[in-house]
């Protein structure tokens, strides 16, 4: 292991962390879990790279793989270094709008190899949602074409009859519109239908400066039935972990997500008892994963520091962590009960692999 390498485990200095009552090794050299960990102890995060290779890896994409439309530091390597060590791996993202295919394609004209199978999208965890608890109910969407095309194919029935659903499926919707909302308040208000929406996101970043996203539509469903949603798929909620954990095909305790944001790559694997690992890349800075209550196992600079020493990919370094390179994002509060949305500021770093425009 070269120097440099050591140097990358993490940023964060002592007077940052305070005191850091739990370290990598004493959290996984019984194999506990992340819930094991943090459940007795309230202290800020083990500020050091994983010391072992998990079974199964669930990656997000945005912040963690890439960034600004190029693959971060090490990703391509520690991808390939994962899946040599017979490792299972997929990729998380919340946004509606690309198949998985789509991703798929983009990953590997990257440098990725990746199949369909291999990402997680709120779209994949809402066929299985509804196939699971809703077996048979046609449902009416809120929604471009892909989540019809989705749900057909999958063998849900999609109906554009108010009269006929048992489910209303509220997406992120750029074709929203009131003869939208009026099918979908009949559905509720006079059939008897139950919400679902794909993600909680408020709105979803662009280089000009965001789109409202699928929590804007939800909340005029929400709003004219006086209905909540039953289910929002997409991170954080326990869906989109049991989809991840169904696909990698581990147990909990040996799943790792690895994410740039506390509050949804982070305090998802809280929801399902997975081992949590942030990289600085992305949204959340230093000082912001000292001060956050969601307090991850494990944190480092960059997914190129996310295996043991030994399997480190020989790539270039994560950047050190000027401001200026990194996502900066807005101190909010979200709806406690819809977990913390995407949330950059105009000018941010445009991010085409995540873009709402298709
Ligand atoms: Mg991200």
């Amino acid at each position: 292991m070269t120097p440099s390498r050591q140097h990358t485990v993490s940023q964060v200095t002592a007077s940052q962390a305070t005191p850091v009552q739990t370290t990598g090794d004493q959290t996984m050299g019984d194999q506990t879990t992340g819930d094991q960990t943090m459940g007795g102890l309230a202290g800020p995060p083990a500020f050091r790279r994983p010391p072992r290779v998990f079974r199964g890896y669930a990656l997000d994409l945005d912040g963690t793989v890439y960034l600004g439309g190029k693959l971060l530091p090490g990703a391509a390597e520690t991808i390939a270094s994962i899946r040599a060590e017979g490792s299972r791996l997929v990729f998380l993202t919340n946004n509606p709008l690309r198949s998985p295919a789509s991703y798929a394609r983009a990953l590997s004209s990257l440098g990725i190899p990746a199949e369909p199978g291999d990402v997680v999208t709120p779209l994949g965890v809402l066929t299985a949602y509804l196939a699971g608890r809703h077996p048979g109910r046609p449902v009416l969407t809120v929604a471009e074409p892909l989540v019809d095309e989705t749900l057909a194919a999958a063998g849900i029935p999609v109906t554009s009859h108010p009269a006929e659903a048992g489910v209303v499926v509220v997406s992120f919707d750029r074709t929203f519109s009131y003869d939208k909302l009026l099918s979908a308040y009949r559905a509720v208000r006079h059939s008897g239908a139950v919400i679902v929406a794909t993600n909680p996101d408020p709105f979803c970043p662009t280089p000009d400066g965001g789109l409202p996203d699928c929590a804007a539509m939800l909340a005029a469903v929400e709003a004219c039935t006086e209905a909540r949603a039953e289910a929002i798929m997409g991170k954080p909620s326990e869906h989109m972990a049991a989809e991840l954990l169904r696909r990698l095909g581990v147990e909990a305790g040996e799943a790792a997500i690895v994410g740039d944001r506390i509050s949804t790559d982070v305090a998802m694997s809280r929801s399902m008892g997975m081992t949590s690992v942030l990289v600085l890349s992305g949204v959340t800075a230093a000082d912001e994963a000292a001060s956050s209550p969601q307090h991850p196992d494990y944190v480092i600079d960059g997914i190129a520091a996310l295996l043991p020493d030994e399997l480190l990919p020989d790539a270039p370094r994560p950047t050190e962590g000027s401001s200026d390179d990194r996502v900066r994002v807005h101190a909010d509060p979200a709806r406690p009960d819809r977990g913390q949305p995407d949330r950059r500021l105009p000018g941010d770093p445009p991010v085409w692999f995540a873009l709402c425009r298709v």
